[in-house]
């Protein structure tokens, strides 16, 4: 008779939980996984497929206007919100049936329930104490709001999902992934928006130079409100009045707060474990995603480290592995590729400018903003950006940063030459493709005037 009823135990079946299961089953150990809500988790259900599919319907708006240009003419299209909205809670409902699916395939036993700790070893779940050799907490995060007068009335992004009709005008609070992401889409979709953001530019953590281009070009379709702030929200037969902290009053149909996400693990009964959180709920564990208490795990959203669907999955496949193989890979969180699905998207890997001055690094940088040759006839006055921070002495390029058309298809691709230490002798000696907008990361001959000075 088997010590434990299961091997592991995980709790929540998103990016990670998903992802632990299935390969620590695969290698022959006894799995269930508890998911109170929806399978596939946040990126899924409320997060990147169906904010993805949205941004797709938010470039046809582009793409329509581009055309006209290149000779395209008729009648002037609609765009209709219900459609999309169909479609699009279509596909995540296959996307779920997959994931349970994934789940069953693999001999998973799934607790469609909700599930708490209640010792080392042990879950509640439907009812029932179950025990595991080893627990995985993969319950993700939940948008995070802050308190103020009238903060009741403000949605966040789950609920963006799910609009039953597009808001006439909104007002979207913050300057990070999601608050960006969302003013391009609302704003494409017909919606008038606001931005609103405390800082003086969007996107804290990225490039400065990224981060001054894309507030200029986001600016340019939107209201942008920098260095500002809601000071209260009022409701008046559903028109909502935003009081700004400079004391500008507007009215909207809808307040969207992306002010961050915090880790899911109240109520969970860690009380009743070692397992130490952080202030803001994340669970602390060593490099090996082991908590205070050594039979308990933890990954994803819920450690809060790089809050992103592939680091997440990188993470609970680490865990299955070495708690079931004698494979121990320890997570390597330099060179993590990312993109921001705004307009223009904004794709990055590897250092910043000031990462790398921080750490007194002797670097050259290379940088251009570039008309793409598409806009000399649709008109558009869209610019692009493409920037290398290259390590002076060894050549070594540290950081790859780009704001254009498809930037994160882009930026992949590169993220396997920066990881195989790619230096600037071998993007020069590379043949561009041309005529694209990539071949410019090829052809960057001067350095920006800064640093030739230097
Ligand atoms: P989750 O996917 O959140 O899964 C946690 C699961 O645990 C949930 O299903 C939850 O219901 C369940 N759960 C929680 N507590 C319990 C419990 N006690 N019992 C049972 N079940 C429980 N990342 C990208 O890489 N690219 C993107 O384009 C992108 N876009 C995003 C857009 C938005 C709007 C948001 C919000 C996020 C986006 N992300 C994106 C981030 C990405 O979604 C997350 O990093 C990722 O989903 C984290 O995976 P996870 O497994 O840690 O948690
Ligand atoms: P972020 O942490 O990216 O941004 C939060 C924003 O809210 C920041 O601009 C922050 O300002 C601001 N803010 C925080 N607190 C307050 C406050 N009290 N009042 C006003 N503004 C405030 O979080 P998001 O919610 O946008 O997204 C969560 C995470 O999900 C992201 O960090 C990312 O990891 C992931 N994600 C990834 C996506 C992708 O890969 N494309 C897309 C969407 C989400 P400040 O910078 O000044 O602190």
């Amino acid at each position: 008779m088997e010590a434990f009823d299961y091997d592991l135990f995980v709790i929540g079946a998103g990016s990670g939980g998903v992802r632990a299961c299935r390969v620590a089953a695969n290698l022959g150990a006894r799995v269930a996984v508890a998911e109170e809500r929806y399978f596939g988790g946040t990126c899924v259900n409320v997060g990147c497929v169906p904010k993805k599919l949205f941004s797709y319907a938010a470039h046809y708006r582009d793409d329509l206007e581009d055309s006209r240009g290149f000779g395209w003419t008729g009648a002037e299209p609609h765009f209709d919100w219900s459609v999309l909205l169909k479609n699009k809670n279509n596909e995540i409902n296959r996307l779920n049936g997959i994931y349970k699916a994934i789940l069953d395939n693999n001999d998973v036993t799934v607790f469609e329930a909700r599930a708490t700790v209640a010792g080392p070893h042990e879950i509640s779940v439907a009812g029932k104490t179950l025990t595991a050799r080893y627990i995985l907490l993969a319950v993700g995060g939940w948008p995070w709001i802050p308190a103020f007068e009238g903060s009741e009335h403000a949605i966040s992004s789950n609920e963006v999902f799910h609009y039953p009709e597009l808001p006439a005008a909104v007002a979207i609070v913050g300057g990070g992934y999601i608050a960006v992401e969302f003013a391009s889409i609302l704003s494409r979709l017909g919606c008038d928006t606001t931005l609103i953001y405390r800082g003086d530019r969007l996107l804290r953590g990225f490039d400065d130079e990224v981060r001054r281009f894309i507030t200029t070009e986001m600016g340019r379709h939107l209201d942008l409100r920098l260095e500002d702030d809601v000071g209260k929200i009022v409701n008046s037969d559903n028109v909502l009045s935003v009081t700004l902290n400079s004391g500008d009053e507007i009215r909207v149909n809808s307040v969207l707060y992306a002010t961050g996400r915090r880790p899911m693990t109240a109520n969970l009964g860690l009380e009743t474990v070692g397992v130490e959180l952080a202030e803001n709920g994340a669970v602390r564990v060593n490099t090996h995603f082991q908590t205070a208490e050594p039979s308990i795990y933890a990954v994803g959203d819920a450690i809060d480290r790089v809050a992103l669907t592939p680091v997440a999955l990188a993470e609970g496949q680490i865990v299955a592995r070495a708690l079931f193989s004698q494979e121990k890979t320890a997570m390597d969180y330099t060179n993590i590729p990312t993109a921001v699905f705004c307009h223009p998207n904004l794709g990055t890997v590897g250092m910043t400018e000031e990462q790398a001055l921080a750490k007194e690094l002797d670097i050259e940088v290379y940088s251009v903003t570039v008309r793409q040759l598409k806009h000399t006839l649709s008109g558009r006055d869209e610019m692009s950006m493409i920037k290398l921070v290259v390590d002076k002495p060894s050549d070594r390029v540290l950081g790859l940063h780009m704001v254009g058309p498809d930037a994160g298809e882009l930026v992949q691709g590169f993220a396997v030459a920066m990881n195989c230490g790619a230096t600037k002798a071998d993007f020069d000696r590379t043949i561009g493709i041309h005529p694209t907008l990539a071949e410019e990361f090829v052809t960057l001959r001067n350095l920006r005037k800064d640093h030739a000075a230097k």
